[in-house]
Formats: C-alpha cells, structure tokens, sequence
C-alpha cells in the first residue's frame, strides 16, 4: 500500500476570524494608516476584507483573484493573476488583505500588479502569516512558525476542504467511526458525526465516492 497521506489540519471557528480581523483592522487604525480602497484577495481573503472595511469605514471594496492552491494543501506551482482590478486606484492608500500567506506569492502577485496603477500608498493585512512566506505583511495577527505549518480550514471553505480531505480516509473500506478516526489519526481533526455524513452525501452525488456496498453506507 501507498504511504497513507497524512498532514496537520486545523478547523477554525468564526469567533476566532471575527477576533482577529478586528485585531488586524485596529492595528492598521493605531498605526494611523487610513486605507480609502480595500483589495480583498479572492476568494481567501473576500470576508476578511469586507470586515476591515466595516471596522475602518471604508466603502470601496474591490477584488482581484490569484489561484495557487488548486485543491486543499496542494499547489498547482506558480501562483496566477487571474482577475486584475477592473478600478481606478490611482492615487489612493490601497490595503491588500488575505486570509494567510503561505508561500507569500499570492500577495507579492497582487502587490506588483497594484502597484502598477499609480496608487499612492500600498499595505498588505493578512489574519495569518506563516514564517516560511516570502513576503511579510505590513499586518497580521497570527504568527505561524514553519515547523508548525498547518492547513488551516477557514469557514468560509469548510465544506469544500472537507470534500477534499474525506476520500484521503478511504485507503480502505471504513464505517463512518473509522472515516472519523482517519479524520483524527491522518489530519488531526475532529469532525462531527452530523457533518460527516453531509460531506459523504455531497460526495456521493458527484460521483466521487460510492455508496454502493460502502461500510459506511446504510440503505
Ligand atoms: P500563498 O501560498 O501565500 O500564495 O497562499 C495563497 C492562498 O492559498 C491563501 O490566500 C489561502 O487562501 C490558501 N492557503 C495557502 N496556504 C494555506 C494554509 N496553510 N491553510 C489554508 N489556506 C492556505
């Protein structure tokens, strides 16, 4: 059998991005930078962004998406510019915010692309900075050390990470005890029962798991 694929997760709660973002929004506030246009780095970075510009009264919100990872903690190689900002930014003190810079390429894309087009001032917030990225945003609140990096699950992509995750469970037949298990054991998470069978549902209308004969299947 193939080494069964293994790496640490971590299932955050919107308590926790409610709480840093606010931490990250009262940063750049008591460092007396007064973004006048938000860019949220899509689609990681789109809710973390709209709160900053809640907390700092901002009402320009633009987006501009990069694509990296692909599928959950894997990258496809070079990150990609792949929607440029479609506004004027000429002039303006423009905030980049993401959900986490990993490689950092994300944000060092978007910067460059940004920068392009004559805005007075660029910053760049993240919630979380991991410490191997090449790129340190101006704003964050979470330090990860490299040695602990970890694929963090935001809210916002839940349901999607654990659709990617759940068929790496299945190296065997399991019941749905033992996909729990394997949620545990491989990714170091704790999925309820509730949301696992929604995940094995979703999966099994696409096709991409099957329940015929599953141990995990009851007719
Ligand atoms: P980067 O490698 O810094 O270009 O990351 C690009 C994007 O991929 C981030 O904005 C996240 O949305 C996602 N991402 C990268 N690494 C992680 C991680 N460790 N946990 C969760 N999401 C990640």
């Amino acid at each position: 059998m193939d080494k069964v694929e293994s790496f640490k997760c971590r299932i955050l709660t919107w308590d926790e991005i409610a709480k840093w973002t606010e931490a990250v929004a009262y940063d750049i506030a008591d460092n007396g930078f007064r973004p006048t246009v938000v860019i949220g780095l899509t689609r990681g970075g789109w809710v973390p962004a709209r709160v900053i510009c809640d907390h700092l009264q901002v009402k320009r919100l633009y987006a501009v998406k990069t694509e990296h990872w692909g599928v959950t903690a894997s990258t496809d190689g070079k990150a990609l510019l792949t929607q440029e900002l479609n506004a004027s930014i000429a002039g303006e003190s423009v905030l980049i915010v993401d959900d986490i810079t990993d490689t950092g390429e994300s944000l060092i894309l978007a910067e460059q692309h940004l920068k392009t087009m004559g805005p007075k001032e660029v910053r760049t917030a993240t919630l979380l900075h991991i410490t191997h990225s090449k790129k340190e945003p101006d704003y964050y609140e979470v330090e990860v050390p490299d040695e602990d990096w970890t694929w963090f699950i935001f809210p916002w992509n839940l349901h999607e990470d654990l659709r990617t995750i759940l068929p790496k469970t299945l190296y065997e037949p399991k019941t749905v005890t033992g996909i729990q298990k394997g949620f545990k054991d491989q990714f170091q998470i704790d999925v309820p029962e509730e949301l696992l069978r929604r995940t094995l549902r979703h999966l099994a209308a696409t096709g991409k798991v099957h329940k015929k004969g599953a141990k995990w299947y009851k007719a």
